[in-house]
């Protein structure tokens, strides 16, 4: 059965999007962090971001830097924290954060309460300033 994040690159299941290139697909994180809280994804389904191959792995990294640009441009922050997990979606994906300090990569603290309007003007303001 195809991720969650293929049905959302598929169009299936709506997203926040923030950018998309031919090959990656960038949206906001339902459940935030911190304020513009994005994940960068392959298009391609891999669970694993390691089993990405080398082609894909290095647009993907290249994709994240120009998305982590548009965020710093939006988000007041220190700089864009970028980690990746995967414990809870079996589809590639790096999580790009808007951090001040350390303590706010921290996962295990609450997440940021964002409505849907709030998640879909900032989307739309960050993939104004991509480039
Ligand atoms: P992990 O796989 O542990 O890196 O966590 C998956 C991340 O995907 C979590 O931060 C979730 O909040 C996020 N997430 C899950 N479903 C969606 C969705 N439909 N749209 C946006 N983010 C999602």
């Amino acid at each position: 059965m195809a991720s969650i994040f293929t049905r959302i690159v598929n169009g299936e299941i709506p997203s926040y999007k923030v950018a998309e290139s031919e090959l990656c697909y960038a949206f906001l994180d339902i459940n935030p962090l911190a304020k513009g809280h994005t994940l960068v994804i392959p298009k391609k389904e891999v669970d694993y971001l390691f089993d990405v191959e080398d082609e894909l792995y290095a647009e993907l990294m290249l994709f994240a830097k120009r998305v982590g640009k548009a965020i710093e441009k939006v988000v007041p922050c220190e700089r864009i924290g970028v980690t990746v997990i995967g414990l809870e979606v079996p589809h590639a994906h790096v999580h790009l954060i808007p951090i001040n300090a350390l303590n706010d990569m921290n996962f295990a603290k609450p997440k940021v309460q964002m409505s849907s309007d709030e998640l879909k003007t900032l989307a739309s303001a960050i993939a104004e300033t991509f480039v």
